[in-house]
């Protein structure tokens, strides 16, 4: 686990600010309660901030996909300028702040990251809008894991987007602390059962690309590593790559378990395999024998511990 504390970005209104149009909020309770206990969180409100008032007109996305106004419903107000005036100035300051992800509010105008109505001249809406500030911070910290709150419901987004703030967390470290060959090998090789339950095939690219550090400049090779790896991270692990994973583990000790043991262990992979328990049943098993038989190589993988325990994300996936 890193040892620098996490500061995340937030829409202001998911920590239960009274900052929305209609002078509501949306506090979410997983956010401020659970998660709330490892993060500082950076509340931003853009259309607050940008001098927009609480309550204040409802407003949408208008026009081009690539290039669209903030509008208001009723009198057809032009908020674009302001928007984009905060926008600057607050990235800016963000940029000071070392961020290691950012929680959006789904569907705003403003802070939305997907699927937000953008309504065309004829007042037809589409679901291929990106909220003005949301795009901004995306194109200008592209590695910062990002999610919306409504998506960290679902168990496994929800699993992937904090195992990613904390390895973007260490990654930071890292590049901080000046990144060597030396650091940089064993970075990689405590996050390899991690890359490989995300993307076999961006764990080869990666093993590969650590393999020729030689050859390449260090500030440019880390900027490619850290680019590759949380690329891959972002690729969803599925119960098929995590039994892979399972079972590369199990090859360092499978010999010094008796066949009950073993038959007990292959049981409580395939019970996982059938989804019929969740992923924390065989961990807590593979982590107990890791421990007994004292793997280093395997002990030391951030994959068997990825986050807080007390967090549970693993109980749910
Ligand atoms: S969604 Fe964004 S702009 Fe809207 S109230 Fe929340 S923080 Fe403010």
């Amino acid at each position: 686990m890193t040892t620098t504390p996490l500061r995340l970005g937030i829409s202001r209104c998911l920590l239960g600010d009274e900052v929305r149009f209609d002078g509501g909020h949306k506090r979410d309770s997983f956010l401020t309660d659970v998660f709330g206990r490892y993060v500082e969180w950076v509340p931003v409100c853009p259309e607050v901030e940008a001098g927009l008032g609480t309550p204040r007109e409802a407003m949408r996305l208008v026009g081009d996909p690539q290039n669209p106004r903030l509008v208001t419903i009723k009198s057809g107000t032009d908020h674009t300028r302001a928007l984009e005036t905060l926008t600057t100035n607050r990235i800016a300051q963000l940029m000071e702040l070392d961020l290691s992800g950012y929680v959006f509010k789904k569907g705003s105008p403003s802070c939305g990251i997907e699927r937000v109505r953008l309504y065309n001249e004829h007042g037809i809406p589409n679901r291929n809008g990106v909220g003005l500030f949301a795009r901004a911070f995306m194109e200008e910290f592209p590695l910062i894991p990002v999610e919306e709150e409504g998506r960290l419901c679902e168990p496994t987004l929800r699993e992937n987007f904090i195992e990613r703030v904390f390895c973007y967390r260490r990654w930071q470290d890292l590049v901080q602390s000046g990144v060597t060959r030396r650091a940089l090998v064993q970075f990689h090789t405590i996050h390899k059962y991690l890359l490989l339950a995300h993307s076999p095939q961006q764990y080869e690219l990666l093993g590969r690309l650590v393999g020729q550090a030689e050859r390449h400049r260090p500030k440019e090779f880390a900027h490619r590593y850290g680019e590759l790896f949380m690329k891959a991270l972002a690729v969803k692990a599925t119960v098929r790559k995590h039994v892979n994973v399972l079972q590369h583990i199990l090859g360092y000790f499978k010999e010094r378990l008796g066949a009950h043991e073993k038959a007990e262990l292959l049981g409580v992979i395939g019970d996982y395999h059938q989804e019929l328990t969740p992923l924390v049943v065989p961990l807590t098993l593979i982590k107990h024998y890791v421990k007994i038989f004292d793997v280093g190589y395997i002990h030391d993988q951030i994959y068997l511990n990825p986050h807080p325990k007390e967090l549970m994300l693993r109980n749910h996936v």
